[in-house]
């Protein structure tokens, strides 16, 4: 790999970034490491040309992935994401941290991602359910409750998923709650799973603030992103007391010394859309952003967000990845001289898929559990790993991050080496 694709000026992939990442752990990983290249090539690639008819008769053609990173642990689980940026090493990237993700914190599954090349906002519902459904048939061959279980990202919700259940569904010639989740809850969906990655990201937060030192009430936060990560854990710090100061959405950055009133901003996106023009706080430049004082920085929109540069003058002493991918390897290395501690993606956003396995597993059973106890038991699962992962920290001397990857790498490439190739 070119030493140049590695550097944080808009130029490192996410692709790169994660391999950069498995660069870093198979010192770790003794015999194992004979099958560290397992995790360096997806297993399967699929991409699709989706023609669609627009409402006003024309046709386009969209490219559309769905990635199988790895599937030595069960079988591939993963979002869809639509996004005019979606491209094959994004979503080969994405898929990878599944991977890493489920493995971390001992899901039944391997790693998979899926995505369209498109801006959902600029299509009509009529379009976006034409393009979903033809997307989900093209890609039909390899989804399928056992074998790759689709799930919400990035511009995609569970009005989407409900159509990828039904699409599945009505070419197979069955219902088929279980190809998918974060579906409605009518439709086989789990109490919980909307609310799902932004309240892990809260406990992940809080269970590390607490071994630092770090007061979560009056702290300062800043939050990148104001979707459904974002939203929720600005919900619940503010509830534990913390102030968010400042939030950026790709509209606008808002400012308000006192704390930003999320409730009242929920309200005014729900209206807007958007974060821009809301009354109770100060526009500022969008750089400014990480010039803010604050304490707890959470990264909860897209990957490569954290530069070396951003590194250098970020004022906070944790951050949370409700993202995947936010930062860059040599912002890690800025981040980790400075003293400032990262809750790695692969456990802090883990709280969704959790959830989602939840789901899953109700949709195989029908049978389905209460909200207190989807949440208590997703709350343990989540402190739990986050645990295992502060210890081999601490153990190995290494950031949270390549504790997470030990972890979850020991797990894989165990279940890679005791199947064994086939045909041998
Ligand atoms: N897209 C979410 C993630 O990045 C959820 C995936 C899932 O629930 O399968 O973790």
């Amino acid at each position: 790999m070119d030493k140049l694709s590695y550097t944080s000026e808009g130029r490192t992939s996410a692709w790169s970034t994660y391999l950069q990442q498995i660069d870093r752990v198979t010192s770790y990983l003794g015999n194992l490491s004979r099958w560290i290249d397992t995790l360096r090539h997806p297993k399967r690639t699929l991409i699709v040309d989706i023609p669609l008819q627009m409402d006003n008769g024309t046709i386009r053609h969209f490219e559309g992935y769905r990635v199988q990173h790895n599937l030595s642990r069960g079988p591939g689980k993963g979002g869809i994401r639509y996004h005019p940026r979606v491209d094959l090493n994004e979503v080969m990237a994405l898929s990878a941290w599944m991977t890493i993700k489920c493995a971390a914190v001992n899901l039944p599954y391997g790693g998979a991602k899926g995505g369209i090349r498109v801006d959902p906002f600029k299509l009509s519902e009529g379009e976006l359910e034409r393009l979903t459904r033809r997307y989900t048939s093209e890609i039909g061959i390899i989804i399928g409750p056992q074998k790759d279980i689709p799930a919400p990202d990035v511009g995609t919700n569970s009005k989407v998923m409900a159509w990828i259940m039904d699409t599945y569904s009505m070419n197979l010639g069955n219902t088929v709650t279980g190809v998918v989740t974060g579906k409605p809850i009518h439709l086989g969906g789990s109490l919980g799973r909307e609310k799902a990655t932004g309240r892990g990201v809260f406990i992940t937060g809080c269970e590390v603030a607490s071994r630092e030192n770090i007061n979560i009430k009056n702290a300062r936060i800043a939050i990148q992103g104001f979707g459904n990560v974002g939203s929720e854990v600005a919900r619940l710090f503010e509830t534990a007391g913390g102030k968010v100061v400042v939030i950026q959405d790709h509209t606008a950055t808002l400012y308000n010394n006192k704390g930003i009133n999320i409730s009242e901003l929920v309200k005014w996106q729900n209206k807007n859309k958007n974060i821009l023009g809301f009354p109770e706080a100060d526009p500022i430049d969008k750089e400014a952003f990480w010039e803010t004082q604050m304490d707890i920085l959470i990264p909860a929109a897209l990957e490569g967000q954290i530069t070396k540069e951003r590194a250098e003058i970020i004022s906070c002493k944790l951050v949370l990845e409700g993202a995947n991918g936010p930062t860059y390897p040599d912002a890690d290395d800025v981040l980790a001289t400075r003293g400032i501690t990262v809750v790695p993606d692969v456990i802090c956003n883990a709280g969704g898929v959790t959830v989602s396995y939840f789901e899953w597993v109700q949709d195989m059973a029908s049978f389905f559990w209460s909200e207190d106890e989807i949440n208590k038991r997703s709350d343990k699962i989540m402190i739990d790993a986050m645990s295992h992962v502060w210890k081999k920290s601490k153990e190995k001397k290494c950031s949270l991050r390549t504790a997470a990857y030990i972890v979850a790498c020991e797990r894989i490439l165990m279940a890679r080496k005791d199947r064994g190739i086939y045909p041998g």
